[in-house]
């Protein structure tokens, strides 16, 4: 195991001993996969006790679990049976976030009561990204930024938007990369009004202004970036429409630090939003975490109490969208550090346009 897998392991068993349950069921495969380093932790658990954590996975997985395990590994399809011999049922934790109510009936049935709801208890450890997750996250944003330029050199009047998606896609995966950490967003004309617009069939045309939101993914490790350029020459108004998200996302980046509450941050972006009369054409929250996971604690909105800490990776996305015309959203990633933030996304995020004839 290596130093890193026994400091979490350590971590975990401290959390579960500070809590009602003696062993913990691990499901939610973010979890899984950060414990043991199975990278298909889909079809595998984790079972934590007190001294021991065993990786369970079927047949499949025989070669690939003893190359990637850095927990003892049991190969059975029988997992119930395997809790009944190894744990106490009484104090049987389980992963209330994930596990299902078909499994959670199963569990009931055979082990004859049921296992305690837990939450947290491994996805808090994550919140604060250790060196080798920070590495591999640094990785994925610098894929990311080779990636988005070689998307700009796809990009021009004539294109559809789903090719220049898979050019991002088709780059990230030659350059080594895991593949995409979420479906690309390419949106273009009154597409990019849609804050969730995925790369269509639709033809991009001169004069309009395309939102690019993708992020690699590298060891498991998400990263997330938005730039929006133009097409050539387009009208002042959604010029001025960049603008005023631009100023918004460099200010609310350089709000970033320790011990920030995370809608303070929010706050900055919106106030300034606002005050260009784009406060309700800002319609989602301003950032989230990311990690294993594309979203991930922590959030920031107006609504979360989340406080940011050194260690946290934290997208910072303001937009402005107005309905059938165009919408803007330029998005960062960033690490929380003791002096306050190191910025991962390194794309030029200044005004660019691409086609000019
Ligand atoms: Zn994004
Ligand atoms: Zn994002």
């Amino acid at each position: 195991m290596t130093d890193i897998h026994a400091h979490r392991l350590a971590r975990v068993q401290a959390a579960l001993a500070a809590s009602d349950a003696s062993s913990l069921l691990v499901t939610t495969p973010a979890n899984v996969r950060w414990l043991s380093g199975f990278t298909t932790p889909e079809d595998a658990r984790v079972l934590v006790t007190k001294d021991a954590a065993l990786l369970v996975t079927d047949g499949r997985y025989i070669a690939q679990a003893e190359q990637e395990s850095q927990l003892e590994t049991v190969i059975t399809r029988d997992w119930i049976n395997l809790l009944q011999e190894r744990t106490d049922p009484a104090t049987l934790g389980i992963e209330a976030d994930h596990v299902t109510v078909a499994t959670l009936t199963e569990m009931t049935d055979k082990l004859g009561l049921a296992p305690k709801p837990t939450r947290g208890l491994v996805t808090d450890l994550r919140l604060i990204k250790d060196a080798a997750e920070l590495d591999s996250i640094r990785a994925a944003a610098a894929l990311t930024d080779r990636a988005f330029e070689h998307a700009l050199t796809v990009l021009k009047p004539g294109v559809r938007e789903i090719d220049v998606a898979l050019a991002i896609e088709h780059f990230v995966r030659s350059e080594g990369g895991d593949g995409m950490a979420f479906e690309i967003i390419v949106a273009s004309g009154p597409r990019s009004a849609m804050p969730h617009g995925v790369a269509s069939t639709r033809v991009i045309e001169a004069g309009e202004l395309v939102t690019i939101d993708m992020g690699a993914r590298v060891a498991g490790y998400c990263a997330d970036m938005t730039r929006t350029v133009g097409v050539g020459q387009v009208s002042d108004a959604h010029r001025a429409l960049f603008e005023a998200v631009l100023e918004s996302q460099i200010a609310s980046l350089a709000a970033v630090g320790p011990d920030k509450a995370t809608k303070d941050v929010d706050a900055v972006a919106r106030d300034i939003l606002t005050g260009h009369g784009l406060g309700e054409a800002f319609a989602h929250s301003l950032g989230h975490g990311v990690g294993l996971d594309i979203h991930e604690a922590p959030g920031l909105s107006p609504r979360s109490e989340d406080v940011l800490k050194p260690g946290m990776v934290v997208t910072i996305e303001p937009g402005a969208y107005h309905p059938g015309d165009a919408g803007v959203r330029v998005e960062d990633l960033a690490v929380v550090t003791e002096e306050g933030h190191e910025v991962l996304s390194h794309s030029p995020k200044t005004w660019r346009t691409v086609g000019d004839a």
